[in-house]
């Protein structure tokens, strides 16, 4: 082919080059462009007989020949390669895997966020993929949801501020670096609002509040260029979010102006046929789904024949196939792939994944991660030491060497320890023994590597969580596909909690690292209980018995119900799935290395039937108990602890009367009280006190994260511009409404944790 083709020009506009490269595409190929399919096999008829567009789940191996493939096609319009690399570069063997999402969200540190996405995209560029279907924006809601740890948690300002963040990660400086991947906001938009927290159950969900909670963050990122949105599983009222004209046409393209490029989530449109059944038909679905202004179709290959039908049948305008294809066009211009197509790069590759930079970034966010939600002193270990330079805690030449015993089915599972989305976590097939386990830190690697000299580490497992067995209902659904195993817990092994209490009753402190596992994580493994299941609870009960002092440390995906027990322990140390270093960051927290700073991103159950639990509940219903408890949460969002104690006091609002265009300006003293120092948390909520509607007691608006050496006293000031003094009326408007408001500033939402100091919007 001569490059005399206007589309192989750079010196040419990208309109003009799209527009060039269309006039030249049959419907076919038009079609296949739209076709996002699974790289795992047939990548060859993908390409060839299918023309795809884009694939998605290749293995090192798929990536290359599917290059290679894509070279030799008539037009040479290169793929997109897309791949969930939504905590690291997830099945890529020997990549950075960081903490988790909700793990990431608990430092709520943009600022940390950004560069892990920055670093994230640095590894997965290299490899040849093009596209990571990340940030995850769906709010959690209910804890017994399987998805809970993709995300940022319960807070729509919270989700905003970190989404955006690694939005802008992985875009970089501009989607021509090199460097660069597209980010993906999904999954647009209610998802999260299960029934029962039972994936992608139909979401009882009206437009007003998919407004008030649920579209605010995607907004944000829609506006600031994330250049991809992926839709969600779910239907509301009735309709599938894939043909829901409403959401993507009105709002997203209307309101919002977004000109990126939308893809279904796993066979959409397929499912509207097969599951929703809302059409007869794959040429009725495809119609519908182009006509709603989808542009990539994932893993539905009945689309190829589909949308060539409905054309040939009238249903469907080829234009409405032309400005899809055209969206993705552009995206692969702007990428620049025409010129550079991205191709693996193995010296990169071997410069960039896995790097000693890049793991020291991942301490950094698995230290972050943590959170310490109780200690009645113990912690840190013997006061705490420092470290020396290997990084081991030093401790006075005349203190006694000491024994921990590190005990649990989490202490020394280093896949369970990386959570979902990584590895042999099930999506990929490629590693089946997951990541390197020299990669990996685990808490009893931790605390080999870091108590002082001369200390001794023992372990016990203690207790199994799970094994899996056939589904009673049988091998098969009906449609012949298999049913997958379900979850059976363990039961308690008389002989691991001898072992345990034995090696507990020969220490001096004890870590109990339990938690959940990743068969109990994930689409289609929602849980019905929130309760440490297998041998965990009888571990934990008789380690407490024993009266030996011991800290719990929790290594699992989402808020789990602790038991009683846990709650006897001298301290509670939560780790949303923590990453590679994740264990080394625990014990440098128990040993006073480092200083706990996380803060929850979201709420705490004590029971499961507490559900939901998030904070920002409406206000009007009666009393704030069950019958049999209460309904306060376990934890609260925005609650952790630090090793010193922190004070707020004298919260004052400078300007207490207001108009809609100007900024609150507050300022509150916080001082460290204790003997240690802080990475605080500020956290500033408004309470609107008379709403014409219905609405949330109050809302967090803005936070401020500040270093306090101990004694240390500081005047935090808060600007807040009136203007996020939101509410949505009945008429689904996003309105400020004059009148009376607090401002509540402290360290949790918590109302006992809060000052407050009132303000008047002027009308
Ligand atoms: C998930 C998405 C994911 C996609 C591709 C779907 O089942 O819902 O979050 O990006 O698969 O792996």
């Amino acid at each position: 082919m001569g490059s005399s083709l206007p589309y192989l020009d750079p010196r040419l506009s990208i309109p003009e080059r799209v527009s060039d490269l269309l006039g030249r595409m049959t419907l076919p190929e038009k079609v296949g462009q739209m076709l996002q399919l699974n790289g795992k096999d047939g990548v060859r008829q993908h390409i060839e007989d299918m023309h795809a567009g884009s694939i998605l789940h290749a293995s090192p191996e798929r990536v290359l020949e599917a290059a290679e493939l894509t070279r030799r096609t008539r037009l040479g319009i290169p793929l997109l390669v897309a791949e969930d690399c939504i905590h690291g570069h997830s099945f890529w063997e020997g990549a950075t895997i960081f903490p988790t999402q909700l793990g990431m969200a608990a430092s709520w540190d943009p600022e940390l966020l950004e560069r892990v996405a920055r670093a994230t995209a640095v590894e997965v560029a290299a490899t040849g993929v093009h596209w990571t279907f990340s940030p995850v924006l769906c709010i959690t809601r209910d804890l017994r949801w399987g998805r809970v740890s993709e995300t940022f948690g319960e807070d729509p300002h919270l989700i905003g501020e970190l989404a955006s963040a690694m939005v802008r990660g992985y875009q970089g400086d501009g989607l021509d670096d090199p460097t660069a991947i597209l980010a993906c906001a999904k999954h647009f938009a209610g998802y999260s609002e299960t029934q029962g927290g039972r994936d992608a159950s139909e979401a009882d969900i009206s437009r007003r509040k998919l407004r008030s909670w649920f579209l605010p963050p995607f907004e944000r990122v829609a506006k600031e260029g994330c250049r991809t949105f992926m839709l969600g599983y779910q239907s509301m009222d009735g309709v599938p979010v894939t043909v829901n004209n409403w959401l993507l046409n009105e709002v997203l393209r209307g309101e919002w102006g977004y000109t990126g490029t939308l893809v279904t989530d796993w066979d959409n449109v397929g499912r509207m046929v097969w599951e929703q059944k809302v059409y007869a038909d794959h040429t009725q679905a495809a119609a519908a789904a182009v006509r709603a202004g989808n542009d990539m179709v994932m893993t539905t290959p009945d689309f190829f024949e589909g949308a060539q039908q409905a054309v040939a049948a009238g249903r469907l305008d080829e234009a409405d196939i032309d400005a899809a294809v055209a969206r993705i066009l552009t995206l692969k211009f702007e990428l620049g792939l025409f010129e550079n197509p991205r191709h693996p790069d193995r010296a990169r590759q071997q410069a960039v994944i896995g790097s000693a930079e890049h793991a020291e970034l991942n301490l950094e966010a698995g230290r972050r991660s943590l959170v310490l939600l109780a200690n009645d002193g113990t912690l840190p270990l013997d006061g705490g030491f420092a470290a020396g330079a290997d990084g081991r805690a030093v401790a006075e030449a005349d203190a006694a060497p000491r024994t921990v015993a590190v005990i649990g089915p989490n202490a020394d599972d280093a896949q369970t320890q990386l959570g979902d989305w990584a590895g042999s976590s099930g999506q990929a097939d490629w590693l089946p023994d997951g990541h390197p386990r020299a990669m990996i830190r685990t808490v009893l690697d931790g605390f080999r590597e870091h108590v002082p000299a001369g200390w001794t580490v023992t372990h016990a497992r203690g207790a199994d969580i799970l094994t899996v067995g056939p589904d009673p209902e049988g091998e098969f659904f009906p449609d012949g596909q298999p049913r997958p195993e379900i979850v059976v817990p363990c039961e308690p092994s008389e002989e691991l909690i001898a072992e345990a209490v034995a090696a507990a009753e020969a220490a001096d402190h004890v870590v109990a690292v339990v938690g959940d596992r990743i068969e109990l994580i994930g689409e289609g493994c929602s849980t019905a209980t929130l309760e440490l299941i297998g041998g965990q609870v009888a571990l934990l009960d008789a380690l407490a018995a024993t009266g030996k002092p011991f800290t719990v440390v929790v290594i699992a995906s989402k808020p789990l119900v602790l038991p009683p027990s846990a709650y006897r322990a001298s301290a509670i140390v939560y780790a949303f799935n923590p990453g590679m270093q994740g264990g080394r960051a625990v014990a440098e927290l128990v040993l006073g290395l480092v200083e706990p700073s996380g803060r929850l991103p979201v709420s705490f159950a004590r029971h499961a039937g507490q559900q939901p639990t998030y904070y920002n509940q409406l206000r009007g219903q009666h009393g704030s108990r069950y019958a049999d408890l209460t309904q306060r949460p376990a934890f609260a969002f925005g609650e952790g602890l630090s090793y010193t104690t922190v004070a707020y006091t004298d919260l004052e609002v400078l300007t207490d009367v207001l108009g809609a265009g100007d900024t609150l300006r507050a300022r509150v003293t916080v001082s460290n009280t204790g003997g240690r120092p802080a990475l605080e948390t500020v956290q500033a909520y408004v309470s609107d006190l008379v709403t014409s509607v219905t609405w949330a007691e109050k809302e967090l608006k803005t936070y401020r994260q500040i270093q306090l050496a101990p004694g240390e006293s500081r005047e935090v000031v808060i600007e807040l511009p009136v203007a996020a003094c939101t509410l949505v009326d009945a008429e689904g408007r996003r309105v400020v409404e004059p009148g009376a408001f607090e401002l509540l500033v402290g360290p949790s939402s918590r109302d006992d944790d809060l000052l407050r100091a009132g303000f008047t919007v002027k009308g």
